[in-house]
């Protein structure tokens, strides 16, 4: 069955008309949509109507299968497909409002050492509409109003690469943005990627502005080899040539993420490295101390050595922090989210 914010307005009157319903009832339908209302809270369609739409289209995309919450106020989610694949999304409460981080993929097939997302490799990308329901449907859980939107900022880091997803991807971002409904600036949106080159540049070519992270984890190619191995398709040149090329088209900064992982990546001398690499780039470097994955073989630093980390490439005239870490205890922190299938009967 379709989702019905897997189509665009025009294909949804199309496929009314086939159902001999007026094509003026889409928008109606539409708004539902964005306002996370399934079709028993519909009051402006006939019941009739409402029959045939409900054994040809979904409404709501997702479904909340189970919350929970962390010490330092962290929620993360549980949300249920309607082919039962458990996802993932975790929301985040700052001064300035709430950021949600969802998933783009049912698993992910990168393969990053430090990662829970990827141990089954890739099930399937989510739809646009499974994106976007994250959202929605977190929106409602979080206020009454179904018209006030509380989510503020969207950030794509969730399980999966969105950027091996790029058609959902791209739908997905065309829908938050569009100024009729949710409405989220681009310059509230984030996505993160291992570096995948072609897309990266596609990106920026097809006029997307979003924010873009990419994921590095190594000053150089022989150590991110160790840790990601989308590293043996695209080099850290590569990639930082297709950050330039971002830059130049969008303007805006790129931000790296540096996760550091005990004996791998957290010298001194790895500090130095990286700050020669990213010198005189806009830029700024997250460094993120190893969250937890059990199956993952790789020991975290203490929080003293990621502020040496720090001071030695802010010292060298970059832009650096050290993330504060959210959600571990619910292993809702970077690179700690998974998916889970349901069988029929609700196992997992
Ligand atoms: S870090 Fe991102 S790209 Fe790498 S395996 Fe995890 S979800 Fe996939």
């Amino acid at each position: 069955m379709i989702n019905i914010l897997d189509l665009s307005i025009e294909e949804l009157k199309e496929k009314l008309e086939q159902l001999n319903i007026k094509p003026f009832r889409a928008k109606q339908i539409y708004d539902a949509c964005f306002q996370y209302k399934d079709y028993d809270e519909v009051s402006n369609i006939s019941k009739a109507e409402k029959e045939i739409l409900k054994q040809n289209f979904n409404l709501l995309p997702v479904s909340i299968y189970k919350v929970q919450e962390s010490k330092d106020g962290t929620i993360k989610f549980a949300l249920k497909c309607n082919d039962n694949s458990i996802i993932e999304s975790v929301l985040m409460s700052y001064k300035y409002g709430y950021t949600i981080c969802v998933s783009t993929q049912v698993g992910c097939r990168m393969g990053c050492s430090f990662c829970a997302s990827t141990r089954n490799g890739l099930i399937r990308n989510l739809l646009a509409s499974e994106i976007i329901g994250q959202i929605l449907c977190v929106n409602k859980y979080l206020s009454n109003s179904t018209n006030e939107r509380k989510i503020t900022n969207v950030v794509l880091m969730g399980c999966g690469e969105p950027l091996d997803n790029y058609e959902n991807l791209t739908c997905f971002l065309n829908l938050v943005t569009n100024k009729d409904y949710i409405a989220i600036s681009e310059r509230n949106i984030s996505i993160s990627t291992c570096g995948i080159v072609p897309n990266i540049k596609k990106l920026a070519d097809d006029g997307y502005k979003i924010n873009l992270t990419i994921s590095l984890h190594a000053p150089n190619d022989e150590i991110r080899k160790q840790l990601m191995k989308v590293a043996n398709a695209y080099s850290i040149k590569e990639i930082l040539d297709a950050c330039d090329y971002y830059f130049e088209k969008t303007h805006r900064r790129v931000y790296f993420e540096y996760t550091m992982c005990k004996g791998v990546n957290d010298s001194e001398d790895n500090a130095k490295e990286l700050a020669k690499l990213l010198k005189g780039r806009v830029a700024h470097v997250n460094i993120i101390a190893l969250n937890a994955v059990k199956e993952a073989n790789l020991e975290t630093v203490n929080k003293k050595d990621a502020y040496k980390f720090c001071e030695i490439l802010t010292s060298a005239g970059l832009s650096a922090s050290v993330r504060r870490t959210l959600g571990a205890d619910i292993d809702g922190a970077c690179g700690q989210l998974r998916n889970k299938i349901l069988d029929e009967t609700g196992n997992k």
